[in-house]
């Protein structure tokens, strides 16, 4: 059997680290790799010490509207961490690569550049919201590896890595609850695979 290729072994790894996420949005694991060696991991979810989302430790996750409040959010991203886990050990990932399980955001985006990581790998595609995407693809372009997608067999269930909407629940008039609450219900248990919405993390 052929050996498995760099970018399928560091983001099936990814895979495994999205296990411990602990966020009430998506789950997601990367991985920094730096000369084909990995220099840290992280994955989604609160800072040290502190509730875990899924317990309800952080306020904007158990209320969140997808693709706002980023910033009164206290989770932690998994490229985030896999950059904030190098600089607490003083691990260098100038020139280094990310395998992250979800495109990366704007916000890690730009911190990801900003530490000098190379290329970005990501399994599900993440696009961020209609104003900014000039700007994300800006950033994007920085990278000199590129921003590329990675093949890999997830048998992870969709629904755990693209959690339904915590939207406000909208009345409906009593005449159309038939087919359409069926067809809701069929919806939410059967949350859409392929693309990624944006926010919700
Ligand atoms: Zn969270
Ligand atoms: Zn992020």
């Amino acid at each position: 059997m052929a050996q498995m290729g760099f970018d399928q072994y560091f983001m099936k790894i990814a895979t495994a680290v999205r296990k411990r996420a602990n966020c009430q949005g998506r789950k997601v694991g990367a991985v920094l790799v730096v000369k084909h060696r990995i220099v840290s991991t992280g994955y989604n979810g609160v800072p040290e010490g502190m509730k875990n989302c899924e317990d309800g430790g952080c306020d904007r996750c158990a209320k969140r509207k997808p693709g706002a409040g980023y910033d009164n959010c206290i989770c932690v991203h998994a490229e985030e961490n896999a950059l904030l886990t190098a600089a607490r050990f003083g691990i260098t990932v100038e020139g280094g690569l990310i395998y992250t399980t979800l495109q990366p955001c704007f916000w890690c985006m730009k911190a990801l550049h900003q530490a000098g990581i190379r290329a970005v790998y990501y399994l599900e595609e993440w696009q961020p919201k209609r104003p900014f995407v000039s700007q994300y693809r800006m950033i994007e372009a920085r990278f000199p590896g590129g921003v590329k997608p990675v093949k890999i067999r997830d048998r992870t269930n969709r629904a755990w890595i693209n959690p339904p909407k915590r939207e406000p629940e909208r009345r409906r008039s009593p005449k159309k609850t038939g087919v359409t609450t069926v067809n809701m219900q069929a919806a939410a248990a059967h949350p859409r695979p392929g693309r990624v919405q944006h926010g919700g993390r």
